[in-house]
């Protein structure tokens, strides 16, 4: 294996193996760092990268902090099969971060980040071609575009709007009726006013992505340690010298923090603080549907991702801030399943029977932009966390710019932005 960095190779300790903690292992590794990734949880498990809808979305960059979030979190607050959903909760962490959500929310800030969360998304999108050049397309990749099915006029005029902000962006978009849309899909029969198509999204199986990566880390000699928890830090000055672990303390030269929703825990006693929720969402996923899309879409109105993966159907959807617990709402899921056949008139309700929801909590920092970089406290400590509903669309790049940090390289991108230590 090429070891372009041999003289500055240094060893590298990750936390967590989800998405990100594996893109970190991936490119760190690449470049000649000698990489431990540690979980707490087995090699099979199911956590939040796995069984998502698998899309990757330059469409997505407004973040979740933009206008109207708010005043729409509270209308959703009452109905609880809504997509997005604030558990009310006597909670100072999560007051905390919804005051902080109400702040970010600004034109102002959705003009800033928009730039930003496009160009990672389309380096992303790179990324990820690169990665599926391999004979055998081993992750499903395809790149089919996306589109934002709308059942109403109402709905079809505000993605119109979003889609010229697109456009205003060097996003490709078009607006469609309801026969053009049908034209371009004529695989699956829609109910609809029209749809915006973004043809520059992809989508993909995650959990062939997720092994397709572990496969790639191993080949370059990253470690894997599972059922490994980290519950401490042992520091001196302004370095981290090892991770307290449930198997010993691990020692390394660099670290690099990729818990998810779990990460303020973990950096708390490091006494950093990392405004984050937990957003849970879950998906059903179909294995002989009635029809087969070719497409991925989103029901805008609904909010629930629909992705063909492998001749399966995946719905995917709802976003629960309601804590680190992992309890499956059934009227929630229910909220998807009800809405599925609103805009695919020849599904049913029933199709869903005896079919097992998965469940998954996305890291979510108030502001909808990721926590990338050093902090100012740590000179070895990366943080690589916070891609709420755009971690696998933002892994390849977020991995390939932690192996920029700690190689000490000037990043690709300017990450002022996402500073851990940025004020919200
Ligand atoms: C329904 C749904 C649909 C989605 N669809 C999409 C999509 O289409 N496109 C997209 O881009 N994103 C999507 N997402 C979001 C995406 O899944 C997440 O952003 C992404 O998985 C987050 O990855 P992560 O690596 O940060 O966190 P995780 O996948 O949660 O990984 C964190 C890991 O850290 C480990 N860990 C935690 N604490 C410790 C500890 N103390 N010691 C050791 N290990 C620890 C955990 O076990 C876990 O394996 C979706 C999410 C959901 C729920």
């Amino acid at each position: 294996m090429g070891n372009p960095l041999s003289a500055a190779a240094k060893s590298v300790l990750i936390v967590g193996g989800g998405v990100i903690g594996h893109s970190a292992a991936y490119y760190c590794a690449r470049k000649g760092h000698r990489v431990t990734l540690l979980d707490r949880d087995a090699s099979e498990r199911d956590g939040c990268s796995f069984h998502n809808a698998g899309m990757i979305m330059p469409s997505h960059f407004i973040p979740l902090a933009a206008p109207g979030v708010v005043a729409l979190g509270l209308k959703w607050m009452w109905n609880p099969a809504s997509p997005f959903y604030i558990k009310p909760r006597l909670d100072g962490a999560l007051l905390d971060w919804s005051l902080k959500l109400w702040r970010a929310a600004t034109t102002e800030h959705v003009r800033r980040a928009a730039p930003l969360l496009r160009d990672l998304s389309l380096e992303s999108r790179t990324e990820f071609e690169k990665l599926s050049a391999a004979p055998g397309n081993e992750f499903g990749l395809a790149k089919n575009g996306l589109l934002m099915l709308c059942r109403t006029q109402h709905a079809l005029d505000e993605e119109g709007r979003t889609a010229e902000q697109a456009l205003g962006l060097g996003i490709p978009a078009d607006v469609l009726d309801a026969k053009q849309a049908a034209a371009l899909e004529p695989n699956v029969r829609m109910d609809v006013a029209g749809a915006v198509y973004y043809p520059k999204d992809c989508h993909l199986v995650p959990e062939r992505f997720l092994a397709g990566l572990t496969r790639r880390c191993m080949q370059h000699g990253v470690e894997f340690r599972w059922n490994t928890e980290a519950t401490g830090w042992r520091t001196s000055g302004s370095r981290v010298v090892s991770a307290v672990t449930t198997a010993g303390e691990l020692g390394a030269e660099e670290f690099v923090l990729c818990a998810g929703s779990w990460s303020p825990g973990i950096v708390h006693g490091l006494g950093l603080r990392i405004p984050l929720q937990a957003g849970k969402g879950y998906s059903l996923t179909l294995r002989r549907p009635r029809q087969l899309p070719a497409i991925c879409a989103i029901f805008s109105e609904a909010r629930i991702a629909v992705t063909p993966m492998d001749g399966a159907l995946r719905f995917g959807g709802t976003m629960e801030i309601a804590g680190l617990n992992q309890n499956i709402n059934p009227v929630r899921v229910r909220g998807i399943i009800d809405a599925v056949p609103r805009y695919y008139p020849d599904f049913r309700v029933e199709d869903f029977m005896g079919i097992q929801p998965w469940r998954g909590l996305r890291p979510c920092s108030p502001d909808g932009l990721p926590y990338l970089g050093r902090t100012a406290r740590f000179a070895n400590l990366t943080i690589a966390t916070g891609h709420a509903m755009m971690g696998l669309s933002l892994g390849p790049i977020t991995g390939r710019l932690v192996s920029e940090i700690l190689s000490g390289e000037q990043t690709s991108f300017d990450l002022s932005q996402c500073s851990p230590d940025r004020c919200l």
